[in-house]
């Protein structure tokens, strides 16, 4: 049997300030070394502040993975020497004296799998290496130290994933949970980043460093299960060894430096004391945590009827969730849904087009109102939809600027359906004998008004029209 286990870090990306100075956890705006001070730098003499607020979202996200919280916290300095570790030695957790890190023991459901998290802790990232130059003869190796401190959560997963379609599935819930709690972009470059490891029957674990994006996390694994499973058929031995993700090449490539058998002297961190979470607290931070996905969707399908399946895509994501919550009334809210669901989605499909979108909450309010009313069709609802994403004016402004008011005007209506009886006979006389068919001419008086006739209404003069 394959076994999979992940190791997730994700940048705490909603955090003001890095986890031990002030500079910016949003350093992704600067110019490169321009977002340190001295703390994160490592100069002699500074010693770190604790971000109080790293402390209790990595909390909030321990809860929500249904993980154990301990009373008290510990930090450790994990010793090693690299380029991007202006220290020397990184701030993180470890489980040596109890369990000491945010989050102990939790689960999370995949589909009917479930899948164990072993622990979460909270530590510094490092600084980032850029690599320029073609050639290993002309490589050169850069650092920019912006993100050296930026808060990072490592979520530890047991090896209970059995394909990389588990990995997948995992990762979406996992982004949608860590989006919904307001604590991370998962869509921000370099936001999450992971370790994988892969067993499969008989063979030997092999670990997988470096995957620097959740979409690459799934092809590494699929890449080494391959790999395996093709070592395994010709009778050669799987070797336990660490291996490094190359994201140009898509491949694992085994790393045979030393640097990974790195023993890292491990030990308290001595600048920061250990830290109470009390019961009180722990209970207000649960008591404050936004609702969860599994229970909006849950409000959505039992208040307002909306198809479990439209709930789910909903819920599941908050950009469209909090759109929704800010704009239904409840009379509506089967309407707004269907807006969102179905022409909203494809118009806001990316972090840029909805960081551009000028829509409003009210707008969805204003759009589901002409709908029911009468007053506007859902082909002209989606017409105007688009405009109001691209400049934000207000749905009257929009539907006199395109024209775009119901034809239901009767004696106009009836014009223009006379003259498609004279147009199609064929249709005509088919749609005598079988009524199914006068749909076709309904397409057609849409199609003349541009969308804008009332269905019901042209469907009823239709009728009269061909007796
Ligand atoms: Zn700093």
């Amino acid at each position: 049997m394959t076994k999979i286990g992940l190791e997730i870090h994700c940048q705490l990306t909603k955090l003001e300030s890095k986890l031990f100075c002030p500079c910016k956890a949003n350093y992704r705006e600067h110019e490169i070394n321009a977002n340190v001070c001295p703390i994160c730098m490592g100069l002699p003499g500074t010693l770190p502040r604790l971000n109080q607020k790293a402390i209790e979202k990595a909390t909030i996200i321990a809860m929500a993975l249904n993980c154990t919280t301990p009373e008290k916290i510990a930090f450790f300095r994990k010793n090693y020497f690299y380029p991007d570790l202006p220290k020397n030695f990184q701030i993180t957790q470890l489980n040596i004296y109890g369990d000491t890190s945010v989050g102990g023991s939790g689960m999370i459901m995949v589909g009917d799998k479930k899948i164990r998290i072993t622990r979460i802790q909270l530590e510094e990232d490092p600084g980032r290496l850029i690599y320029e130059g073609s050639s290993s003869k002309n490589q050169i190796t850069l650092v920019d130290y912006n993100r050296a401190g930026t808060p990072l959560v490592e979520i530890v997963t047991e090896p209970d994933f059995e394909t990389p379609k588990q990995v997948r599935e995992f990762l979406n819930i996992l982004s949608d949970l860590l989006e919904n709690l307001n604590v991370s972009d998962p869509s921000l470059e370099g936001a999450m980043r992971a370790d994988a490891n892969v067993s499969i029957e008989g063979g030997n674990k092999v670990e997988i460093k470096n995957i620097g994006s959740f979409h690459d996390l799934e092809k590494a694994v699929h890449f080494e299960i391959t790999r395996q499973n093709s070592l395994h058929s010709r009778d050669i031995p799987i070797v336990q060894e660490t291996r490094h993700w190359d994201d140009k090449r898509k491949i694992t490539i085994s790393s045979r430096s030393k640097e990974e058998e790195l023993d890292y002297r491990y030990f308290l961190e001595g600048d920061i004391p250990w830290i109470k979470i009390g019961k009180e607290v722990r209970e207000k931070l649960k008591s404050e945590m936004p609702e969860s996905i599994s229970s909006k969707k849950e409000r959505y399908v039992t208040k307002y009827g909306i198809p479990d399946q439209v709930a789910d895509v909903l819920s599941s994501d908050k950009f469209y969730s909090d759109l929704f919550d800010k704009s239904q009334t409840g009379n509506n809210a089967k309407e707004i849904a269907n807006i969102i669901t179905t022409d909203l989605m494809g118009l806001v499909d990316t972090r840029e087009k909805r960081e551009e979108s000028k829509l409003q909450p009210s707008h969805l309010k204003d759009l589901a109102d002409e709908i029911q009313s009468g007053k506007l069709t859902r082909s002209s609802a989606k017409n105007a939809l688009y405009e109001i994403v691209k400049n934000g004016k207000e749905l009257s402004q929009i539907v006199s600027d395109l024209d775009l008011g119901n034809v239901s005007d009767e004696d106009e209506l009836l014009k223009i359906i006379k003259q498609i009886i004279s147009e199609e006979p064929q249709a005509v006389e088919q749609a005598k004998s079988n009524p199914q068919t006068i749909n076709f001419l309904v397409g057609k008086v849409m199609q003349k008004t541009k969308g804008k006739a009332d269905p019901k209404l042209t469907l009823d003069l239709l009728k009269k029209e061909i007796g």
